[in-house]
């Protein structure tokens, strides 16, 4: 089980936990971690959720309104339950005053709360939600295929559901900005790709993935590629992604506060447990199958942002967060979703760990086309 990179010491970011599992973690003489220096040096300077942040929110609000007049919607929001997605929907609402299309996928491992969320702020705010169940055959057929295949990146199928069904549901009803719940006061430690957190969605590696353990074509699968999304859906129809939690103060216990009295929304014990197959893989198969533990990376970011000591960090990290025995229970209730008896499921978790270089894929293509298209952005801002 891999833990640290071949011939390389273990080490410990001293100001955040990101540590040597993230293959390439670099350390100042100080010990103090690359992703810490970004933080500091990229984004502190360039976040501001003050008197500017707000200016900017409502100028972003005003064009929103005015792109969407005559429309019945004039944006859309993928809501899943979770926090991030809810309080974007609650700022778009009250602060924004937008006229949101709120859109959920339903791939299969909602749980109870992440439903229960959705409906009392969809009830609150009095807005309307369309819902897109994916076929559950062919979900099922996918993560499997994906499971056998030992890859470390097992979230790749219901986050490939959820972005492709949001933007095939965003370009047919012409909706052109993409409100989304991402943020750098919760996520602004970047998970190493390495940790199972593979760029977008690849069709070329889901096909091969496919082709290999699959066992029943996907007839109605949503798979939007990576580069047509950024070519089609961004360059040539010209959507737009707001990331309005950015411009707001946004600080996790707050804000989570603010959707439980207001809602009677409630918390979730940490970040993606509003599907069932994400925790017990954050929780279970990723650390370990792989020996990755994607909290460091959620921990850090809180820890950056001052919103948890590191010293408390630690000290969550020292355990799962679900106990032993449910943990246990979820095993079997994923291999009995999935129709794979619990010792089948086993077999797959004791096997050979791979990677994406494994398979057919494009990485190397889309590293080019983000560089591409980075330039081309930068290009369109100096013409402008
Ligand atoms: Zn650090």
């Amino acid at each position: 089980m891999p833990s640290t990179a071949v011939g390389r010491a273990y080490q410990q970011c001293v100001a955040c936990v990101m540590d040597t599992t993230d293959p390439t973690i670099s350390f100042d003489d100080n010990g103090v971690c690359n992703h810490c220096r970004n933080f500091r040096t990229s984004i502190a300077p360039n976040w501001h959720t003050d008197a500017k942040g707000d200016e900017q929110l409502m100028s972003l609000a005003d064009q929103i309104r005015k792109a969407g007049r005559g429309k019945e919607f004039d944006c859309i929001i993928g809501l899943s339950g979770g926090l991030d997605s809810s309080f974007a929907t609650y700022v778009a609402i009250e602060r924004m005053g937008l006229r949101p299309l709120l859109f959920h996928c339903d791939a299969g491992w909602n749980t109870d709360q992440a439903v229960g969320n959705i409906e009392r702020l969809i009830d609150g705010l009095n807005l309307e939600l369309y819902t897109e169940v994916v076929d559950w055959g062919e979900m099922k057929d996918l993560q499997v295929a994906f499971l056998r295949s030992q890859i470390p990146d097992q979230d790749l199928v219901q986050d490939a559901a959820f972005f492709s069904s949001l933007y095939l549901f965003a370009r047919r009803h012409g909706v052109k900005y993409v409100l989304t719940g991402s943020n750098y006061s919760t996520e602004c430690c970047r998970e190493p790709d390495e940790w199972g957190g593979y760029t977008g969605v690849d069709k070329t590696l889901f096909k091969d993935i496919h082709a290999q353990y699959g066992t029943r074509p996907l007839d109605t699968f949503p798979l939007v590629d990576i580069l047509r999304y950024k070519v089609l859906y961004q360059t040539v129809l010209g959507m737009r992604i707001v990331r309005p939690l950015n411009l707001v103060p946004y600080i996790k216990e707050d804000a989570e506060e603010e959707l439980q009295s207001r809602f009677g929304w409630q918390r979730f014990q940490h970040k993606h447990h509003e599907s069932r197959f994400t925790r017990f893989y954050e929780d279970f198969w990723l650390p370990r199958k792989f020996g990755f533990d994607k909290r460091k990376a959620h921990f850090s970011s809180l820890i950056m942002t001052s919103q948890l000591t590191r010293e408390d960090a630690l000290s969550r990290l020292t355990h799962t967060e679900m106990d032993e025995q449910f943990l246990q229970q979820e095993f079997e209730y994923v291999a009995s979703k999935l129709d794979l008896t619990v010792d089948e499921l086993r077999a797959i978790f004791e096997g050979e760990n791979k990677t994406y270089r494994d398979y057919k894929n494009k990485r190397w293509l889309i590293g080019i086309g983000a560089q591409v298209l980075r330039n081309l952005g930068v290009e369109r801002r100096l013409i402008q």
